[in-house]
């Protein structure tokens, strides 16, 4: 019976595809008549408002894609709002199907504002809707209504001017409070929920043409895509990026699953396109020269997302920093697709492969040459580091040099760090340094036997090493030269109250300093486990910066995940110990992350707050 059912549907995939019959071709960029052309600048931004010319549509201008042997149009409608400077415009696309009965507006784009006079949204589509292609007016047109692919302001802009008319809207993007009586909730296959009426809708009937709800969640917890079967499209928003995706508010495992689904769904459909909601996106930056050459979304596209998500969880793929979103992002690439994430979010707790290391090149293929901006710190460095995450949330960095490579920390001794360690090194020797005797320093250790293995003087040989070379105050590891051809080394500054072993690396030539456990995490919470008295370690850390401040822009810890941390970190936790001490009990807060433990909180901003947890000897 089971082997009669799997023959039956395998006979009707392939029927299904024999039948299938190339769709209408899209033409992405027939513009509509009466309607302007963008100007983009060289970055592939709208230039000024997005028009060379005063625009009669106001914000908006429009493309008819396509037209099926039905009569059926379908459109991309832009956007513009200009950015604050008023020297470029971001723009937002929406989509427009028509049906024998109504139309279906996919999203409303941005919350520009409509001058008086000046045509608003609706106006728009019901002059594309009332028109025929050669622009004479159409004898019957059709009302239309709304749906949206995710909650982002950019895609729901115009929303409220849409309150006369049913908008679906994604169920588990459903408003928090008062959600607009026209709102319905839509998922893929409909059903029970609490929203609205308390039934989601899965499709939407147009008349001789349906459009149906695709599950794809991760940009938002409810973003989802709409599908024209018949006609092979898919507008799928910002939920698998239009170029790149901004997968970063969700774990990459889930991203995953929605691309995969995404997958599986486009898989019967050979010519299927993919209509993004930031369109212009398509052919910006290196995606606008060969091999891509512009060329919009498809399935291949689709592929390529898929790759680089599992590349991303297996470790196989090396991110770089995005500057755009800031220190806890990363981007990663293959051929026509990007991801950006955070390596703090990879996947539900425990749910990674324990063999998978995760690694991010700094400063990376985008370091912006000669440095400037918020980040030039970063874009300074000549040298490669490599920041890379363990299974048990420890960092550990590789430093590559011209003639070897030196990892910092070895990790909680997962399999597997000795072998991506030598990929991401290539034909160097790859040496190996302990900066305390943290078991996130030391786990990995006894993957390197017969690799130079540094470790602290006042430390006993961990176990199972041999020939180990112990370092203090003044030693210094030679790794050649940087990418600038400058001597690249590493001066070994200690720093107790920690752990007594504890040191610190500083680069001064790329002005990094690799602080290991010595200065803990940066973080508002539990950040750096101080055994020493407060007054000790203040009077050490005095002096551990009385011989490394003003040497170095940036500061990379043993635990943190974000790329950029500021020496202000430093001020932050010498501000917290001061406190301590002057203040003494007054000072203290419950922790949260440690349960019973007391912590001293600096002031300051997320990106520089100390904070300390008073584990030994208290004040
Ligand atoms: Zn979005
Ligand atoms: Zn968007």
């Amino acid at each position: 019976m089971q082997r009669i059912r799997i023959r039956h549907s395998l006979a009707v995939i392939g029927f299904i595809a024999i039948a299938q019959t190339a769709p209408p071709r899209l033409e992405h960029y027939r513009l509509v008549p009466g309607f302007l052309p963008e100007v983009f600048t060289e970055s592939g931004m709208a230039q000024g408002n997005g028009f060379a010319t005063p625009n009669p549509w106001g914000t908006y201008t429009a493309y008819r894609l396509a037209t099926n042997a039905k009569g059926h149009r379908t459109w991309r409608i832009e956007n513009y709002l200009p950015n604050p400077a008023g020297t470029t415009a971001q723009g937002s696309s929406m989509y427009l199907f028509e049906g024998s009965t109504r139309a279906l507006l996919v999203d409303t784009a941005q919350n520009t504002v409509d001058a008086p006079g000046q045509p608003d949204l609706k106006a728009v589509v019901r002059h594309l809707l009332g028109s025929n292609d050669d622009g004479s007016a159409r004898a019957k047109a059709v009302d239309f209504v709304v749906a949206n692919t995710h909650s982002h302001g950019d895609h729901t802009g115009k929303n409220s001017l849409m309150s006369d008319r049913t908008v679906y809207y994604p169920d588990l993007d459903w408003p928090r409070s008062a959600a607009p009586p026209n709102y319905v909730p839509i998922k893929e296959g409909g059903g029970p929920t609490t929203h609205g009426s308390g039934t989601a809708t899965g499709e939407i009937d147009l008349g001789s043409r349906k459009i149906v709800a695709i599950d794809l969640h991760a940009h938002t917890p409810g973003s989802t895509g709409y599908l024209d079967r018949e006609n092979q499209m898919i507008a799928t928003g910002d939920a698998i990026g239009s170029a790149y995706v901004w997968a970063h508010f969700a774990s990459i495992t889930q991203y995953a699953e929605a691309v995969r689904h995404l997958q599986d769904v486009l898989r019967p459909f050979d010519w299927v396109a993919v209509l993004p909601a930031h369109f212009y996106q398509v052919k910006q930056g290196l995606r606008g020269k060969a091999p891509i050459n512009g060329r919009p979304l498809d399935k291949a596209y689709v592929d390529d997302q898929r790759r680089v998500a599992e590349g991303i969880l297996n470790g196989s793929v090396v991110g770089e920093p995005y500057r755009v979103v800031g220190r806890n992002a990363a981007i990663a690439t293959i051929d026509s697709a990007g991801v950006v994430y955070t390596l703090g979010n990879l996947s539900p707790a425990g749910a990674l492969e324990p063999a998978a290391y995760h690694a991010i090149e700094i400063p990376g293929p985008s370091a912006i040459d000669p440095p400037s901006g918020r980040f030039a710190a970063i874009d300074a460095i000549k040298s490669r580091i490599y920041l890379i995450r363990d299974f048990g949330q420890e960092t550990l960095y590789l430093v590559v040099g011209s003639t070897k490579a030196l990892l910092i920390g070895t990790g909680s001794g997962t399999p597997g760090i000795a072998a991506f360690v030598k990929k991401l090194a290539g034909a160097l020797p790859v040496e190996v340094i302990v900066t305390s005797t943290d078991p996130g320093q030391i786990g990995g250790l006894a993957q390197f036997a017969g690799a130079t293995i540094y470790i602290p003087d006042s430390m006993a040989a961990p176990a199972g090493t041999s020939g180990v070379t112990r370092v203090s105050r003044g030693s210094r590891i030679d790794l050649g030269t940087d990418r600038a051809g400058r001597p690249l080394h590493l001066d070994v500054h200690p720093l107790s109250g920690h752990d007594p072993t504890g040191l610190t690396l500083l680069d001064a030539t790329n002005r990094v300093l690799f602080s290991g456990d010595a200065l803990g995490t940066q973080a508002s919470d539990a950040g750096l486990i101080l055994r020493e008295g407060l007054t000790p370690f203040d009077g050490a850390l005095a002096r551990w910066r009385t011989a490394t401040d003003g040497k170095y822009d940036l500061v990379y810890t043993a635990h943190n995940y974000e790329w950029f941390t500021s020496p202000a970190y430093v001020d932050s936790v010498q501000a917290a110990v001061r406190k301590g001490i002057a203040e003494g009990d007054a000072a203290l807060t419950d922790s949260t992350r440690l349960p019973g433990m007391k912590v001293i909180r600096s002031a300051g901003a997320p990106d520089v707050i100390a904070s300390i947890v008073l584990a030994g000897r208290g004040l």
